[in-house]
């Protein structure tokens, strides 16, 4: 199927009134910030909301309209994108509309501007094109091991696929690589042939930080808005045993993520922050055009060397956000107000209809 054809998307817009857009997305994820940020902005909002999920909409006050759909992956039927369309919608991405309306649709039929790049959402899902990003911007991330037999020393292994963490392992050497596949195994939580798709790389032993950036395509600037902490199960249940009874668990840990907590980082490292955020930017540029647009995520961690090094990205708003709601350490000396995600991403579409710039920032 061919993709969405650009000019089809600008004609929608400019048959838009732009004195009346609707902020609008999945009710799931991030989309707390993104409603309430928009209205503070000034704009309308409308959630399309699976049957019963309504609850924290209502209770916070935040949708004007609700599109109320029997599962989350209608957004991309024809008659839920038509009824966004009528509300003059643009639609901010986040990580459970990418999964529920699902990269193909988005690529293919799913005709509402959206705020950001929507060809750049592949680029976080497919982990080679997210290294050949990484790598060709001059980011530093875990070294990859081309096969279990070359390992030596801890490494991470992670497979593909929607488990999230609970697909990841760590090992000292082969033996031990082995042996965790066979217990993966028999959990079922792998299948025989994802063998093959076994991703390998240095473990990284650090502390872990999200960083969450936004790239205002208006002003060709790379912005930090937070950074925040994972909470994972079971790993961090397992550091609260004392280390003698984690032995006697007997379980490997999974990364199972559960929360986020906001944190920030020593000073001296955000000259770092900037640069990685610099380098992405500009390497995605080249790559896939326009690069990033509004808000994305490095997941990295730091060493005792001091490196960050980035494991995983995100290329649209990420769960972490949530940490910010009323403004991170950082939104608050940027703007000198309580910033959150969704509130910048929504002054960035105000900005852009006052310099009918909207099409430099729509996909
Ligand atoms: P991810 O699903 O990629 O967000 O990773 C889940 C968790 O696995 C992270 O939050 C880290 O705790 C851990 N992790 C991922 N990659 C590495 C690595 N290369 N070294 C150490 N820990 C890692």
């Amino acid at each position: 199927m061919s993709k969405i054809d650009r000019q089809g998307i600008l004609d929608v817009l400019d048959g838009y009134d732009k004195e009346d857009i609707t902020i609008a997305t999945l009710g799931s994820h991030s989309s707390l910030h993104m409603f309430q940020g928009a209205k503070k902005e000034g704009f309308k909002t409308a959630v399309v909301c699976e049957k019963g999920r309504e609850v924290p909409y209502q209770r916070f006050d935040v949708a004007d309209e609700y599109i109320i759909v029997d599962k989350f992956s209608d957004i991309v039927n024809d008659d839920v994108q038509q009824e966004l369309r009528d509300m003059n919608s643009i639609v901010f991405p986040h990580g459970s509309f990418v999964a529920y309306a699902g990269l193909d649709n988005i690529e293919t039929i799913f005709n509402v501007p959206m705020f950001g790049n929507r060809d750049i959402l592949r680029w976080e899902a497919e982990r080679d094109l997210e290294r050949k990003l990484m790598t060709e911007s001059g980011v530093r991330i875990p070294q990859k091991i081309s096969d279990p037999s070359k390992i030596d020393g801890t490494v991470m292994v992670k497979f593909p696929g929607a488990r999230g963490g609970r697909g990841y392992f760590v090992a000292n050497s082969t033996e031990e690589f082995d042996e965790k596949i066979e217990a993966m195994l028999q959990r079922k939580w792998i299948e025989e042939e994802d063998i093959k798709e076994a991703h390998i790389e240095e473990y990284v032993l650090g502390c872990n930080y999200c960083i969450h950036y936004f790239y205002s395509g208006l002003k060709d600037e790379v912005e930090l808005l937070g950074i925040d902490s994972r909470y994972e199960s079971t790993i961090d249940g397992l550091t609260r045993v004392p280390a003698k009874d984690q032995l006697d668990i007997g379980v490997d840990p999974s990364y199972v993520i559960t929360g986020n907590h906001p944190v920030v980082m020593r000073e001296s490292l955000l000259p770092q922050v900037f640069d990685i955020g610099d380098r992405i930017t500009e390497g995605a540029k080249g790559l896939v055009p326009p690069g990033f647009n509004g808000p994305f995520c490095m997941q990295t961690l730091v060493n005792d060397d001091l490196e960050v090094v980035v494991f995983e990205m995100s290329a649209r708003s990420d769960g972490g956000t949530n940490t910010f709601m009323n403004g991170s350490a950082y939104s608050y000396i940027k703007f000198g107000e309580p910033m959150s995600m969704g509130q910048r991403m929504a002054r960035e579409i105000k900005n852009g209809i006052k310099d009918d710039r909207l099409d430099d920032i729509i996909t």
